[in-house]
């Protein structure tokens, strides 16, 4: 059966690549803002399937990547002068290098730093530890904060005082907003995330159509998803039609979730916030209430904002608004490596050069 299937999903995907080479005519460019469509797109060798007309560009899709150098070096600052403190972050953050240590560096020297694999854990963490401050270190886009706010109102109703979150959230649309207005680029459509969209629903991105002409199509992740979100988009642009439209129905819907948007607006304001490479973005962010200010790290503690840029020769921020593809950085597969990172595109389990990286015998 497992043999049917995959020759029937063969057949499907030869089909699907036939149809878009049919109707396609000119040379477009089309950016996924999504890790992990970054990752289903190089593991099925997805980008040169669809080639010479297509160009497939990856975007700022991934949140540990798009976590500025100066939020990355201030969190190992603070480790160093506070061992008291637990705190609690997810398994890529470990090993994000700053200026000169990692987080995990600083746990190997007797920082108490501890990987979460829910934000709830953290909740664990500090009521088995009473007499010591814990930490959320949060990064993630709006499918990690509407967790988030649940732990912090869960902490609320356990009375908990010893636990706060570092917000460093970010937001889709408004980036996606920042690369059009750029200028630096051009982008003739948009693979929308499949995550992220189940909670703020396609409506979103509604204002790409409206106020740039440009088509956004959001699509799941499995390869057969991805090539007919990757149709659907080729069809608009050749028809001059810009709709948004939902590929990942089963999932998705125009609303979103309502109740995680709620969690989400009763925890976190929006606010400006900086991201690796593309600077500050207007209303990008997502900080804690004041009627949470109990939870805020910010507030509880000082955790200075440190200026420093990317690490010498990296260009992840360059690689993140689809101006280059990772083997245009010189150090690519030589100096930076999963094994020995020297950025966090190569880190992360949804990084654009970790993809590259780990997928180029598919192409080779
Ligand atoms: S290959 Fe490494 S150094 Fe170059 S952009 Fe990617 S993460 Fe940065």
């Amino acid at each position: 059966m497992k043999y049917i299937d995959e020759f029937r999903e063969k057949r499907r995907i030869k089909g699907i690549l036939e149809s878009i080479r049919r109707i396609s005519t000119k040379r477009i460019t089309i950016m996924e803002i999504c890790g992990t469509h970054t990752h289903t797109i190089s593991r099925y060798g997805i980008r040169e399937a669809v080639l010479p007309n297509i160009n497939l560009i990856s975007g700022p899709g991934c949140p540990v990547c798009v976590t500025p150098p100066g939020d990355i070096e201030r969190i190992i600052e603070f480790s160093r002068r506070r061992r008291d403190v637990i705190i609690a972050t997810f398994g890529d953050m470990m090993k994000v290098p700053g200026r000169s240590s990692t987080l995990q560096d600083e746990k190997a020297r007797g920082g108490d730093i501890r990987v979460v694999y829910s934000p709830i854990s953290a909740i664990e963490i500090a009521s088995s530890n009473p007499q010591r401050e814990v930490i959320l270190y949060a990064v993630g886009f709006e499918t990690t904060a509407p967790t988030v706010a649940a732990t912090i109102l869960m902490a609320e109703r356990k009375g908990l005082k010893n636990l706060s979150i570092l917000s460093l959230h970010k937001l889709t649309p408004p980036a996606m907003r920042a690369l059009m207005e750029s200028g630096e680029i051009d982008i003739d459509g948009f693979i929308c995330p499949g995550h992220v969209t189940a909670i703020i629903g396609a409506g979103a991105y509604e204002f790409l159509s409206r106020e740039y002409s440009s088509p956004s199509v959001v699509a799941g992740f499995e390869p057969l998803d991805t090539l007919q979100g990757i149709y659907m988009l080729v069809r608009q642009i050749e028809e001059g039609k810009s709709n948004t439209e939902i590929q990942y129905s089963r999932v998705v819907t125009w609303e979103g979730n309502e109740r995680a948007k709620a969690v989400m607006d009763e925890v976190f304001e929006v606010c400006d916030t900086d991201w690796r490479g593309m600077g500050t973005i207007p209303s990008s962010g997502l900080r804690i209430r004041d009627e949470f200010a109990g939870f805020d790290a910010e507030k509880r503690f000082s955790i200075e904002r440190i200026d420093c840029g990317e690490p010498p020769g990296c260009e992840c921020g360059r690689v993140l608004k689809g101006l280059i593809s990772p083997p245009d950085c010189r150090l690519f597969g030589s100096v930076c490596t999963p094994a020995s990172p020297v950025g966090p595109c190569m880190v992360s389990s949804e990084g654009t050069c970790a993809a590259y990286f780990r997928y180029r015998s598919v192409v080779q």
